[in-house]
């Protein structure tokens, strides 16, 4: 203890004397010259490597979160760049977490519940501008999407035409603003016989149906470069397609429900005379997996790794993670991970290792 208070001391000392060397201001000048050579206009995804990257710019869902975007996943491969849905608060995420906006290829949305395409606009106005966009965003998705994608840049619009007016089409090309729907259809060209939506640069991405039932269709998708591969499942209950869809891959992203957790909210709500939103909490359980399905696909499939995103409730703190997670780590033996925003998962090119780092 006495050591402890001792250290404290001496800081503060250190800390009284930088500020009698140097005053508060300059203290406060350099602090932001450092953050500025070491942030700002540095690509930071280029330390990452040759692979597969997976950055969770949003863990959470249409729950409000003070740290968790709405349901985002997005990946870095080969060079090129896609966003797999695009929640409320993600676009600002992946900004922070230094993801290469001008490598953006396309934008696939698993379906149109508004949680998963409420940060969509964001997505296509900083797909143009920090992308240096001359075409328009390829978003693809199920039907309906050339109403949302419409409705979105008829929404921007106006903003668009202040953009280029102010910085000039050289920056903000007319050309490049808003999205272009490409809608998925099973079985149609757009998809050949094994659903594959996007090729090019070694990436693969292939669509296949989960079961959100009533929503349909609603969409998962694989994603192989290099021989590594990652699945993402969307919003879905236990799904043998996606089961059948992620078999050979290294990771399954998996949303996840804890039912029990949601009852008891439902429940509490009912207590209170919250009868609508009660009902909502027992709607809810019945067109999600809990952490348990996800880990019953994950061991189904073969995947060596899980990884949990699209919380519902998301636990707040790691002490809370057993309770949220159940028997699911009892289910699947491999590893299993509650993802969190800032969360990067690479697969180098040429290995079978699964990493994870911060990036904050
Ligand atoms: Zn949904
Ligand atoms: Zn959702």
């Amino acid at each position: 203890m006495k050591r402890k208070i001792a250290v404290i001391a001496a800081m503060l000392a250190i800390l009284v004397g930088l500020v009698l060397v140097f005053g508060r201001g300059a203290i406060a000048e350099r602090a932001f010259q450092a953050a500025l050579d070491k942030n700002v206009g540095i690509d930071q995804s280029a330390k990452l490597g040759d692979g597969l990257h997976v950055y969770v710019c949003g863990s959470g869902s249409p729950m409000p979160d003070a740290d968790r975007a709405g349901p985002c996943l997005a990946v870095l491969a080969g060079g090129q760049a896609f966003i797999f849905d695009s929640g409320s608060g993600s676009i600002r995420k992946l900004g922070r977490m230094g993801f290469p906006m001008g490598k953006l290829q396309a934008l696939f949305l698993t379906h149109l519940h508004s949680d998963h395409i409420d940060g969509l606009g964001e997505a296509l106005l900083q797909g143009w501008i920090a992308g240096g966009r001359s075409a328009q965003l390829p978003v693809y998705g199920p039907e309906g999407t050339d109403k949302v994608v419409a409705g979105f840049n008829a929404a921007y619009a106006t903003d668009s035409t202040y953009r280029v007016a102010h910085h000039g089409e050289k920056i903000a090309n007319p050309a490049g603003f808003g999205g272009l729907a490409r809608i998925i259809k099973l079985n149609d060209p757009l998809t050949d016989q094994d659903g594959i939506v996007y090729s090019g640069g070694g990436v693969t991405i292939r669509v296949f149906e989960v079961d959100h039932n009533p929503i349909k269709p609603a969409f998962g998708y694989r994603i192989d470069y290099k021989g590594r591969s990652v699945t993402i499942s969307g919003d879905t209950n236990y799904s043998a397609n996606l089961v059948a869809a992620a078999k050979g891959s290294d990771v399954l992203f998996h949303e996840a429900l804890n039912k029990q957790m949601i009852a008891a909210i439902g429940a509490k709500l009912a207590e209170r005379g919250q009868a609508n939103n009660a009902q909502i909490m027992t709607d809810i359980q019945n067109y999600h997996a809990s952490p348990e399905d996800a880990a019953r696909a994950a061991k189904a499939a073969g995947v060596g790794t899980l990884v949990l995103y699209h919380l519902v409730p998301a636990p707040p703190a790691k002490a809370i993670e057993p309770l949220f997670l159940g028997d699911a780590p009892k289910v699947f033996s491999g590893t299993l991970k509650v993802s969190q925003d800032g969360m990067i998962v690479s697969l180098p090119s040429g290995g079978s290792q699964v990493k994870f780092s911060e990036a904050w």
